[in-house]
């Protein structure tokens, strides 16, 4: 299965991937993952997208869609993907569709996690995460316990770009940049939608009756 999630910052895409990742046995890629991966080592890559993290904006396109690219190529990627947090503007997206139609590939499905805008905040400001292996907490809705990752036992830690400031950019740039693939998704028939206001578990049981008929 191959398939792209979609929503704003905090909509629990990061949350939702690694419960999908486990049940249909296909790697998670996380460009935001990458990113801090490549921040945390200091490569040319980290230092280059970190002055766009920091400030809520989005890395340019170029860098974002050869280091995708790269990732699909590797072996891992033969039986199927999810893609979190990319495509996240309309040139990613169409990037994406030329480098699977030269292929003779398609996605499976592009699932749109929705939640309005006021849920958002709360949800943000609340988040902590795993800085070893990308895995997402929140202070009242799922917390780590004793402040240890429950995956791999490292130290959570806030997010720089989940401060308030920072938040309030990044969902104009959602909806400026990333909310027109909604859109792109529909009208080639892959969009799907699943309510993400709900509880953690009940938001998965929505997806996994949605995904339920694909095979790998
Ligand atoms: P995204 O990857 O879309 O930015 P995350 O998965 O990191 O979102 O989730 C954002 C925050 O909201 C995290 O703190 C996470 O624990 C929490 N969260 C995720 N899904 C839900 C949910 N359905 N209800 C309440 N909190 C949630
Ligand atoms: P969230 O989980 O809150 O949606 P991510 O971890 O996906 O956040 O992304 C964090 C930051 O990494 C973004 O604000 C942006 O600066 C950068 N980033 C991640 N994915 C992309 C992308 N596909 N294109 C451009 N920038 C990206
Ligand atoms: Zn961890």
């Amino acid at each position: 299965m191959k398939m792209v999630l979609l929503g704003p910052p905090g909509a629990g895409k990061g949350t939702q991937a690694k419960s999908i990742s486990n049940r249909y046995s296909i790697p998670h890629i996380s460009t935001g993952d990458i990113f801090r991966g490549n921040i945390s080592q200091n490569t040319p890559l980290g230092i280059e997208a970190k002055m766009y993290m920091d400030k809520g904006q989005l890395v340019p396109d170029k860098v974002t869609i050869n280091m995708v690219k790269d990732r699909l190529q590797q072996e891992d990627c033969k039986k199927g993907y999810l893609l979190d947090g990319f495509p996240r503007t309309v040139s990613q997206a169409e990037s994406l569709h030329k480098f699977l139609h030269l292929r003779e590939e398609s996605l499976d499905t592009a699932l749109l996690i929705e939640v309005p805008r006021d849920f958002i905040r709360e949800r943000m400001t609340g988040r902590r995460v795993c800085p070893s292996c990308g895995a997402s907490y929140h202070m009242k809705f799922n917390p780590a316990l004793d402040g240890k990752c429950e995956l791999c036992g490292s130290d959570v830690v806030q997010r720089k770009d989940d401060a308030e400031e920072t938040v309030k950019e990044r969902l104009d740039v959602y909806e400026r940049q990333t909310q027109p693939l909604i859109d792109f998704y529909k009208n080639k028939d892959l969009l799907s939608v699943v309510d993400g206001t709900k509880a953690i578990n009940e938001v998965f049981e929505g997806i996994c009756s949605i995904l339920g008929s694909h095979k790998n």
